[in-house]
């Protein structure tokens, strides 16, 4: 919901911490791409993707990953329009990797730019694209981790050393090969007590220190965790993420005993 919630005036909705200040969950992957052109890939487009996009000058934008179709994590697809409109003069749409699911509830909402024959002058110049095991997108390669949201199977993404996944309820055995040797990870943690498709802080601190990586960021914070007063109790090398947290990490550092790569390199 984004933090202040609307209506909410509990301590951390009218906090003057700007760190419980809290946009709707999305992160960029920048590079330095060959040739020191910068490269830039964002994971979900949420609601806040304009204003999140304008705070961290993003200015031109080579994929987008979706994990799920989630009104928090796809409606700002169509402010990628003027974006698009550059990448579409050097010769390509912006590809959008999303799963079925997500496919379809983008093409239904977007219908004027993803309909067959869709005219309208102004659409993103965007096109969505199956998400495979592993996908390149220039120097880098980011590896899909299935996870359960729920009922519902969604994707966590992980890119050289640092993985990021959010609106987790389950993480299947399978995943966890998925994520060994991580620097940086990030993980959801909605609040303390249990709901039924989101990790609570608790399960989140649990599969943190399974997973072991050196430093855990948990996102998709509710107002129900204030940021100075939950992070004083997480062990160390846990904490809350916060809006603007900018985190160095590894691309080309993908080798680690993946042990479901089926379909890997495809
Ligand atoms: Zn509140
Ligand atoms: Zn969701
Ligand atoms: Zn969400």
């Amino acid at each position: 919901m984004g933090v202040p919630t609307l209506g909410c005036d509990c301590a951390v909705c009218t906090s003057a911490d700007p760190h419980d200040a809290r946009l709707r969950p999305s992160v960029a992957v920048r590079w330095a791409g060959a040739g020191g052109s910068r490269r830039t890939v964002v994971i979900d487009t949420g609601p806040d993707f304009r204003q999140q996009a304008l705070r961290h000058k993003i200015t031109a934008v080579d994929a987008v990953f979706y994990t799920h179709n989630h009104a928090d994590h796809i409606l700002g697809m169509d402010d990628l329009r003027p974006l698009s409109y550059e990448a579409f003069r050097r010769g390509g749409n912006i590809p959008l990797y999303a799963d079925e699911t997500t496919a379809e509830t983008l093409t239904r909402i977007y219908d004027y730019t993803f309909a067959p024959g869709a005219t309208y002058p102004n659409r993103a110049r965007v096109e969505l694209r199956p998400i495979a095991p592993r996908t390149p997108v220039h120097e880098a390669e980011f590896v899909s981790i299935p996870v359960l949201h729920g009922e519902q199977a969604i994707h966590g993404f992980r890119f050289g050393n640092a993985a990021y996944l959010t609106d987790v309820s389950a993480i299947p055995e399978s995943s966890f090969g998925l994520l060994t040797g991580l620097e940086t990870l990030v993980l959801p943690a909605l609040r303390h007590t249990p709901h039924p498709s989101h990790a609570s802080l608790e399960q989140a601190v649990g599969w943190a220190k399974r997973i072991g990586a050196k430093q855990t960021w948990f996102t998709h914070i509710a107002h129900e965790l204030g940021h100075e007063e939950t992070n004083r109790m997480l062990p160390d090398g846990m904490a809350l993420a916060h809006d603007g947290l900018e985190v160095p990490i590894l691309l080309d550092a993908n080798q680690f005993d993946g042990n479901d790569m089926s379909g890997a390199d495809a």
